[in-house]
């Protein structure tokens, strides 16, 4: 199917696509005139971005599916053989993302993976012989497929589906999560979806004498060919006082673990709605009304205006939420049915359910902020750096007085900034002119992170960003930068998980470039092929937390992706 060049880097075009995109775009300003001026504008001329206005006041954000809990073990009752209740349990879990994922905007996750199919197969009392075993494998693979390929989620474009995986208790479940890694590796190279998170976790699987340390090994393997797993560090400072079973990676990097409510973790939990804040625009105002003041002076007023622009946004959540929760059960079938949140969702009143929800305050473009106000990039100069520091732990500190205030569950968010990198500068440079040149390279970066074209060597880049995943409680991810598939380097990919848990990192990935051929399926670097001399070429690369073709990203990407030097 033919890519569009698109908002959302997944899409592809359809019949259906073409119509819920008139509407999608309807919609969103018919919500953004119905909301306050102030709030319209706000969004309007980029201070903020309101994610997902298409799912305003209609729905949340993301899942980690509570499967388990509720098995709908009478759907196999009726089935008499193992193979039969196999091949059921893999089609549910298939129907369950097509429904799910046309009733919330964002990612549905497996937290447990490997653990919770293991728990489901022995519900279903189907016996691990060789024989089902195989089976197991094949219908593996099909799902892999099957989530690479389908794009019927608003006619157009793919489910954001996580399976998290490697804290496997039993021999069925290393079985599981051995059998996703590799049928996942063994796929090709255009297949990139799902997202497949690995836990690591000393005493379980980061040791040499552990019993997982094989899946480990294997998920390394995996990911210097294909950059997925990604990696939770749960020995990590953010990470280490919390069950690991309970972490997990909803769609992109969305991390739900407090809850004023008494259920702590991702199971069954997810976010309800972010909104992103555009700090450089925010930098860019004081520099220019400003400029002559020392530094001290021009970070205070930045805070200020930032805490102006966060209470807004702060009243823009409360909103939305009060809306989603003023919605009947009826309209979530799916969740009613199937009760995959941590509280039952048959209920009247949809606040007891969707108070386990989070709501994320997130930013962008750190790095040019901070290089507006002080005159240096943060990773070039320490008094830069603790600026940085002082910034995000400042904004940590407001949605914790905003959780324990107002008894919600807000977090701070690193966004991935997919859209907002592009359009937010595209606004931003017709209307500043800085003192230092931060609009030439056509986009902002993406939350804390380091400029992509910083050469800073990989060990130097997760200690400096190290330090800010404590404070980014929603989610954020640390990238390393490879030039090249480390294909026959996973030792040094397994270093870098060590380096990345003693800084303080709580979830890293590994990105590099990843060219194929369409003619011979040659992979590496390069505009034609090597082997072939074909010019049509795939070019593969990770957005916003997810691997797509270079073509369908959107403008601001694209710039950040040619800026992109290995660390
Ligand atoms: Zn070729």
């Amino acid at each position: 199917m033919k890519q569009l060049n698109n908002d959302n880097a997944a899409n592809r075009t359809s019949y259906v696509g073409n119509v819920y995109n008139i509407g999608e775009k309807k919609y969103k300003e018919d919500v953004l005139n119905s909301l306050p001026e102030n709030w319209a504008k706000l969004h309007r001329e980029g201070y903020i971005h309101i994610h997902d206005l298409d799912a305003y006041g209609l729905t949340y954000n993301c899942l980690a599916f509570n499967l388990v809990n509720h098995f709908p073990i009478e759907q196999f009752e009726s089935i008499k053989s193992d193979s039969g209740r196999i091949i059921h349990l893999f089609e549910l879990i298939k129907e369950l993302f097509t429904k799910v994922g046309n009733e919330q905007s964002g990612g549905m996750a497996f937290a447990n993976f490997d653990n919770e199919m293991a728990e489901m197969l022995l519900k279903l009392n189907v016996r691990i012989d060789e024989l089902n075993k195989e089976l197991i494998q094949s219908l593996t693979r099909e799902l892999i497929l099957w989530c690479n390929g389908n794009h019927t989620r608003m006619g157009q474009t793919s489910y954001y589906i996580t399976f998290n995986i490697g804290l496997a208790k039993d021999d069925t479940a290393r079985f599981i999560a051995y059998t996703l890694l590799d049928e996942f590796g063994n796929t090709s190279d255009l297949v990139f979806k799902p997202n497949i998170v690995f836990k690591v976790k000393s005493g379980i699987n980061f040791e040499d004498d552990t019993p997982n340390h094989y899946l480990l090994e294997k998920a390394l393997n995996v990911t210097a060919k294909k950059m997925i797993p990604t990696y939770i560090l749960c020995d990590s400072k953010p990470n280490k006082n919390i069950n690991p079973e309970k972490l997990a990676i909803m769609g992109c990097r969305s991390r739900v673990v407090q809850d004023q409510f008494g259920c702590e973790g991702a199971v069954g939990r997810g976010n309800i709605a972010n909104i992103s804040i555009n700090l450089p625009k925010l930098a860019l105002e004081v520099d220019r009304d400003y400029r002559n003041e020392d530094t001290d002076s021009k970070v205070d007023r930045f805070m200020k205006s930032w805490d102006n622009v966060a209470n807004q946004t702060k009243n823009i959540l409360f909103d939305r939420y009060e809306k989603l929760c003023k919605l009947k059960k009826d309209d979530f079938p799916t969740n009613l049915e199937t009760q995959l949140w941590c509280e039952s969702f048959d209920r009247d009143n949809l606040e007891e359910v969707f108070k386990h929800g989070t709501l994320s305050i997130g930013f962008i473009g750190l790095g040019e902020a901070v290089q507006v106000l002080t005159g240096s990039k943060y990773y070039d100069n320490i008094d830069s750096y603790m600026y940085a520091l002082g910034i995000v732990k400042h904004m940590k500190d407001y949605v914790d007085f905003l959780r324990n205030n107002y008894n919600v569950n807000f977090s701070l968010l690193a966004t991935a900034g997919e859209l907002i990198s592009g359009r937010f500068i595209d606004i931003d440079k017709d209307l500043y002119k800085p003192s230092v040149d931060i609009f030439s390279k056509g986009f902002y970066t993406n939350s804390f992170h380091i400029e992509v074209d910083s050469k800073l060597p990989g060990y130097k880049k997760i200690q400096m960003e190290g330090l800010f995943h404590e404070y980014c409680n929603g989610g954020c991810i640390t990238y390393i930068e490879l030039g090249e598939a480390p294909l026959s380097n996973v030792e040094g990919l397994l270093e870098y998980l060590h380096i990345a848990t003693d800084a303080g990192t709580h979830y890293l990935g590994f990105n590099f470039p990843k060219d194929v051929c369409n003619e011979c399926n040659t992979t590496g670097v390069f505009d034609f092929c090597p082997k072939c001399g074909s010019k049509n070429i795939t070019r593969i690369r990770r957005v916003s937390g997810y691997l797509e073709i270079l073509d369908g990203f959107t403008k601001g990407k694209k710039n950040e992706e040619k800026a992109r030097r290995a660390n």
